[in-house]
């Protein structure tokens, strides 16, 4: 019997994973492939930490298709030239794999399509990265939806897809493989030394459990408070598909069922964020140019500026707002940084800096371990204002949100040890310690921490400025 290859990218697991769900059902042996696209990771700038998750994952994904009976083929090299090769070695039945909406994939993936149909090859792929598809989730008229809350109605009234569960077995059919690659192999520097999480479809089922029993009901306050630990952090795996939106979701419509009211409120900003997810997907499947520009075409004329030196410190967390550079001190030492953190420190290099908001996005690719290219260029594009479902001008003041959602210092002591000792009065703005005090302490503004790289309420009136200008020159 010809095998059916089953084709993972995004999705490294066995549980729930529609396509080897589907390809086990069949009957047929099947051939678990994963290909290190060496052409891809060569021009991407991401740190090395990124590829251990993804080797882990998939050593995580070896033993459990190694469980059920199967055996993971790995292969090294360009996707559409390996699966020439597959092609030919192979001759399988039928290629099963699920849906990516990224527009690099989507092209990718019409190439690899037309290879084996037009060899005759049964091609079959799946809904499974999310719970409704770009196409599911249309205006009356059948257009894509730019403005978020109409999008979440139209996704809260589709019927939701279950979890598939594990296939009980599968038929192997044994290639030979390339091993898996992690940074060293593939020649990528590890500068991230607290990696957020570990690949694998356990861990993250480790960490979700243990989010769903402890932090899940109380969501609806702790998601705002970096230094509370009060999201999922489930990011990473949601990324590389350790585990699936729909197993998520089941988990979340079954603790609803008996909760309160807080708790229903919980749960439903945590299902809110897993609509964003979905939507900026659908934004950027639908609108692909925006992976490059504005959404807001009058800021196409935005005259953004570059200081090598503020850019500097704002990567490396020395822009002495406290909030900001203990938020990017967490991107550099961890891969991952809090979301109400990732709004203040876009809007600061955006709005504060005026610089333009793709040298962030930049920066964030080469650091997140979470890195989903739609929901970043989605929250960049948002934070700059030049984005879909635009707000009045919002420009965050570091220091208030500082008070606000980090009111004792704990996030900011965390990451930024020079200000461990500085009491919660004065941890939101260092500058203003009194001379006498900083010495007492033992930190001296301006020598063992910074001080502010820019003033914020004239830079927020400049940027206000140049918003009107522009705006005015766009209806001109
Ligand atoms: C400038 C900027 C860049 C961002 N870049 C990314 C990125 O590259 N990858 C990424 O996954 N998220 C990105 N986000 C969204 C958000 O910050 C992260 O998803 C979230 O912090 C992940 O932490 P968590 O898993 O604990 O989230 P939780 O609060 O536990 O949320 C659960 C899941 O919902 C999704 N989610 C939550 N918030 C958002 C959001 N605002 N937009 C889209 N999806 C969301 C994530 O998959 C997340 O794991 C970005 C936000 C901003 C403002």
């Amino acid at each position: 019997m010809k095998p059916i290859l089953v084709w993972f990218r995004r999705d490294l697991r066995v549980d729930d994973h529609a396509a080897l769900y589907h390809a086990a059902r069949t009957g047929a042996p099947l051939v678990p492939l994963f290909i290190f696209d060496t052409n891809l990771i060569r021009r991407l700038p991401s740190d090395g930490a990124v590829f251990d998750f993804q080797a882990e994952a998939l050593r995580d994904l070896g033993k459990n298709l190694r469980a059920l009976g199967g055996a993971l083929t790995t292969r090294r090299g360009s996707v559409l030239e390996v699966h020439r090769r597959i092609l030919h070695e192979l001759q399988p039945a039928a290629l099963y794999y699920n849906r990516d909406y990224e527009p690099v994939a989507t092209e990718r993936d019409r190439r690899v399509d037309q290879l084996y149909r037009s060899a005759g090859v049964e091609v079959r792929t799946f809904k499974d990265s999310v719970l409704h598809e770009p196409s599911e989730v249309l205006t009356g008229s059948g257009r894509p939806y730019v403005v978020f809350t109409p999008f979440s109605n139209t996704w809260k009234k589709l019927s939701h897809p279950s979890p598939l569960g594990k296939p009980q077995h599968i038929i192997p059919f044994p290639l030979p493989s390339a091993g898996i690659l992690g940074s060293s192999e593939l020649r990528k520097k590890v500068l991230i030394v607290e990696p957020v999480a570990e690949g694998g479809e356990q861990m993250a089922l480790r960490r979700w459990n243990r989010f769903l029993q402890t932090s899940l009901d109380v969501y609806a306050r702790g998601r705002d408070l970096p230094g509370a630990d009060g999201t999922s952090k489930l990011s990473p795996s949601l990324r590389f598909g350790c585990i699936s939106p729909r197993r998520v979701l089941d988990d979340c419509l079954k603790v609803l069922e008996e909760a309160s009211p807080d708790i229903r409120a919980s749960i439903g900003k945590f299902v809110d964020e897993l609509i964003w997810r979905e939507f900026y997907q659908a934004v950027l499947f639908h609108l692909p140019r925006l992976r490059e520009s504005n959404y807001r075409e009058e800021f196409e004329k935005m005259p953004w500026k570059f200081d090598e030196k503020k850019f500097k410190a704002w990567k490396e967390g020395r822009t002495g707002y406290p909030l900001v550079d203990a938020g990017m001190r967490q991107l550099n030492r961890t891969g991952w940084m809090h979301n109400r953190v990732r709004m203040v420190v876009a809007s600061f290099l955006t709005k504060d800096l005026m610089h333009d908001w793709r040298l962030g996005e930049g920066y964030f690719e080469e650091k997140l371990m979470d890195i989903e290219t739609a929901s970043n260029n989605g929250g960049w594009q948002w934070s700059a204002a030049t984005g879909v479902d635009p707000k009045p001008l919002r420009i965050f003041n570091p220091t208030l949100q500082s008070e606000r959602y980090d009111p004792e210092g704990n996030y900011i002591r965390e990451f930024v040890p020079e200000l461990r000792k500085v009491p919660a009065k004065f941890i939101h703005a260092p500058s203003a310690i009194p001379p006498t005090l900083q010495k007492e302490l033992g930190v001296l503004v301006g020598k063992d921490y910074p001080l502010p790289i820019v003033h914020h309420a004239e830079a927020s009136a400049r940027y206000k400025e140049q918003f009107r200008r522009v705006k005015e020159k766009y209806r001109s």
